[in-house]
């Protein structure tokens, strides 16, 4: 058997059957902004592997300082001991967070960090003797994760209808409506302030994906809507968590999605770019008030604590990573393909598949009426040497930040094609995209 035969027998690949599977292609090796697979073809990575090669590939800063970390010590609990690599972070994270965030719990992958922040929340509405607000306020629209209360957070007419009977049932607002560039209208956050005026009694805290809903939505909503949450949030005397996993450092262009909307958050949680797709890293950032509370609650210990916390070649990875993104120009790298992508995009609005297009910062999205065929999709990658991964209706780019005019230019090409393709089957009945 060949290896890709194997694999298609016995290995599962996200949200895939093992009846007659997608296709998937062998990688051998990737550097800088592209993949190289078996056959010795070299695929540019215009989904930074799901957003978080930031950097480019196997970056030499990166690989040197998890090389040199993996000589002093590779893991240790972090139940009884702390370290250096986790130190530094937590420090460097607490200096580039938003104002206050600088009580850091590490986590091992972006799911888990978004359930430590729900987590905190009940337990400081908890430690302030109100056991009863234990659910929260996410929007339409959003994506927080596959794990169950991850899921229970996501768009509640998503991928996760199947689910529904081991999920809590938390509190959903329409998806915001006005997108960032739009024209702000304080009617766009009707909504949540219906749904938590009605519910507050039960709600720990209200999180979304600031700015950009991206796994479920695609969506780019403006920053009205977030001073608008906080107003509401601060009202209410409840948590505000946003999740910049798929938006922090530099997706949208500001280091921080939320930037945009001069205000911060009580919890903050990152993942995906934190090592710029080197290690499985996340954390969940809160102020102290947020930490305090929770200390002075019984349990005064923080309830959550998972093998790999903390460890410490993803946090040296991690260090290596924000080094990278101090050192580089990094808005204005998104600022570029931002144009680019304008520029390259905005003319496909149109054509017969076309639904819409929009662009923030480094992400680029078509939204389609149906996706192409799969032997479509196949042919353009191979092509352009672009690999690209459209999922429900988006065909969409979110290039490694690094990414020179020549990559986007490429890039641009490969999307045009894919979103001039004729619309394939309808998906079947009950089946998932991702
Ligand atoms: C990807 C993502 C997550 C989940 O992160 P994993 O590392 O896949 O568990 C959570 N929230 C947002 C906004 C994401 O984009």
């Amino acid at each position: 058997m060949t290896p890709l035969e194997y694999d298609r027998r016995h290995i599962w690949h996200p949200y895939a059957s093992l009846k007659d599977p997608p296709p998937v292609l062998h990688a051998k090796s990737a550097s800088g902004v592209e993949i190289e697979l078996a056959d010795g073809s070299r695929l540019v990575d215009a989904v930074s592997s799901w957003w978080c090669v930031a950097h480019g590939h196997s970056h030499p800063a990166i690989v040197e300082a998890i090389r040199r970390q993996s000589e002093k010590l590779c893991h240790v609990m972090f139940g009884g001991f702390t370290h250096d690599p986790a130190v530094e972070l937590a420090e460097r994270l607490a200096a580039i967070a938003p104002r206050g965030l600088d009580r850091v719990f590490f986590a091992d992958s972006g799911s888990i960090s978004v359930e430590v922040a729900a987590k905190m929340a009940v337990q400081y509405q908890n430690a302030l003797g109100r056991p009863e607000r234990n659910r929260l306020v996410a929007l339409k629209g959003g994506y927080h994760g596959d794990t169950s209360l991850c899921m229970a957070l996501s768009d509640p007419d998503g991928m996760h209808t199947l689910f529904k009977g081991i999920m809590t049932k938390h509190f959903f607002a329409e998806k915001p409506g006005i997108p960032t560039w739009g024209e702000w209208d304080a009617a766009d956050a009707e909504s949540l302030r219906r749904v938590v005026e009605e519910h507050r009694g039960e709600i720990a805290a209200v999180i979304c994906e600031p700015i950009f809903q991206a796994a479920n939505a695609m969506n780019f909503y403006h920053p009205g809507y977030l001073r608008e949450m906080r107003r509401i949030c601060d009202e209410n005397d409840i948590i505000l968590i946003f999740d910049e996993i798929a938006a922090g450092f530099h997706r949208t262009g500001p280091l921080w999605a939320h930037e945009r909307a001069g205000i911060s958050p009580d919890i903050m949680t990152v993942g995906k770019a934190l090592t710029g797709g080197h290690m499985t890293l996340a954390a969940t950032l809160a102020s102290a008030k947020v930490a305090e509370t929770i200390s002075s609650g019984r349990p005064s210990a923080f309830m959550h604590g998972p093998t790999y916390m903390a460890n410490p070649l993803a946090c040296a990875a991690a260090c290596a990573s924000l080094d990278l993104f101090a050192g580089g120009d990094y808005a204005a790298n998104a600022a570029r393909i931002e144009r680019q992508f304008r520029e390259g995009l905005e003319s496909l609005r149109g054509r017969p598949n076309v639904r819409d297009v929009r662009v923030l910062g480094a992400a680029g999205v078509v939204e389609v009426e149906r996706l192409p065929a799969q032997a479509d999709v196949s042919r353009v990658i191979r092509e352009h040497g672009v690999w690209l991964r459209p999922f429900s209706n988006f065909i969409y780019s979110m290039p490694p930040l690094v990414s020179d005019e020549a990559t986007v230019a490429r890039i641009v090409g490969a999307v045009a094609d894919l979103a001039s393709c004729p619309p394939g089957p309808p998906p079947e009945d009950g089946d998932f995209h991702e």
